[in-house]
């Protein structure tokens, strides 16, 4: 008996064993590889994907013996694109009508859903990471979203989260409704500098990645030519949601829209700087200085403005002027887009990379600002936004040049994530 079982494991169960034990591995061959490091593209690259990692990049060279090969030698191949300002939980809401009707009418659990249709159409369109930046009234229904992603239950991208955000009592809608009525708001109210540790400390322990709070509201411009801004917290309560968010290891994103919120939140401390519209040229040089990130989301800007009239055009006309010369000083800008803002079936959020490219950045300083810096911004510099040996195997393919036409990121045919290929047209 013994004699038996000793000649039958080793061929019945040792190939089980080392099956499992070694990764499925994949050889692409890339025409053109845009890295979302080197200034310059290479043809004719050789990537290798070991299980969720890429082992080795490499110029031609042969397949290693028994991966797959996957051939996109006709297409440019580029990292895995990653928006860093996003509202999964949101449909679009250019009127507050829009917003309101969202809070009122839909539940967070209906919400949740569309937030799982919504992630699918990010990864599908080449992002494979994103920054959500707010639930907009859903409460912490970001961390299920992104949970049900990272345990395969739904596609979509590998995302960090902010929860709630903060603005102080009655600085953010809903507004305007009776008194009376018990009505959810887009944010958790924060006061006080007591209050607002312990915000965020609530917020870290429901699952928040990031803390965000509104710097600024209600927009104007004044005799100087500037767009100035009506300050939220008071200096203590911002130094304080900051204080205690790097106390407890979170990074914080300050929404900052004229000078004077933008001015607080460089006071505070914040880590990013989101819209951004009334920066001057001493804000600009501060933020090159310290390395806090701008991200501009144009997309969102230029979308909303014909419908919400007002300042709204003037305000998009100022960031292409703030954005050129954000540019030539050096400032961080990390690709955001406010999905969200906008109805994720009707745009797609690759049109940033072409608004950068029309005012003022070279295509690859644009694709770099949605992988690369983007990557760093997330503190994931060692495992996203570039394609390089070790990194996780994120990467996306177009047909054309995107050097030449930045449009062409708009039409990904090509879509992995993790090492597992969520969308392929190529063939
Ligand atoms: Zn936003």
């Amino acid at each position: 008996m013994r004699r038996f079982l000793a000649l039958v494991l080793p061929s019945l169960f040792i190939p089980i064993f080392s099956a499992g034990q070694a990764p499925h591995r994949v050889a692409i061959r890339a025409g053109k590889l845009i890295d979302g490091k080197n200034d310059k593209p290479v043809e004719n690259a050789l990537i290798v994907i070991e299980g969720d990692k890429i082992v080795s990049v490499a110029l031609g060279g042969s397949a290693p013996a028994g991966a797959e090969v996957i051939d996109l030698s006709k297409a440019t191949v580029l990292p895995g694109f990653i928006d860093v300002h996003t509202h999964v939980l949101l449909q679009g809401d250019v009127t507050s009508a829009e917003y309101d009707e969202q809070l009122l009418k839909q539940s967070i659990p209906y919400r949740a859903i569309l937030a799982a249709r919504n992630a699918e159409i990010a990864l599908s369109h080449g992002f494979t990471a994103m920054r959500d930046l707010e639930t907009e009234g859903a409460m912490y229904a970001d961390v299920d979203v992104k949970t049900a992603i990272a345990n395969g239950e739904v596609p979509g991208p590998r995302m960090q989260v902010a929860t709630r955000a903060m603005t102080p009592t009655g600085m953010y809608p809903l507004l305007g409704y009776s008194w009376e009525l018990k009505l959810p708001t887009g944010v958790q109210y924060v006061d006080g500098v007591e209050g607002a540790r312990k915000a965020v400390r609530e917020q870290a322990m429901y699952g928040a990645d990031w803390i965000k709070y509104y710097s600024d509201r209600r927009y104007h411009f004044e005799a100087d030519g500037v767009l100035h801004s009506m300050v939220n917290f008071t200096d203590e309560e911002a130094k304080a949601i900051v204080d205690e968010a790097h106390r407890i290891g979170k990074k914080v994103a300050a929404h900052a829209i004229g000078s004077d919120g933008i001015a607080a939140a460089l006071r505070a401390g914040a880590d990013t700087v989101e819209h951004g519209d009334g920066l001057t040229d001493a804000l600009m040089d501060e933020m090159a200085r310290r390395g806090i990130y701008w991200v501009p989301t144009l997309t969102v800007g230029l979308y909303v403005a014909p419908g919400r009239g007002g300042n709204w055009q003037k305000m998009a006309d100022l960031q292409k002027e703030d954005f050129a010369k954000a540019v030539k000083k050096g400032v961080k800008i990390a690709l955001g887009t406010d999905a969200g803002g906008f109805d994720w079936k009707k745009v797609n959020q690759a049109k940033e990379f072409a608004y950068y490219v029309q005012y003022g950045m070279t295509p690859m300083q644009s694709i770099r600002a949605g992988t690369s810096v983007a990557g760093e911004l997330l503190g994931w510099s060692d495992k996203a936004g570039t394609i390089e040996a070790g990194k996780w195997a994120d990467l996306v393919a177009v047909s054309g040049d995107p050097l030449k036409d930045i449009t062409e990121l708009q039409k990904v045919r090509f879509v992995m994530k993790g090492g597992v290929v969520h969308k392929n047209e190529m063939h």
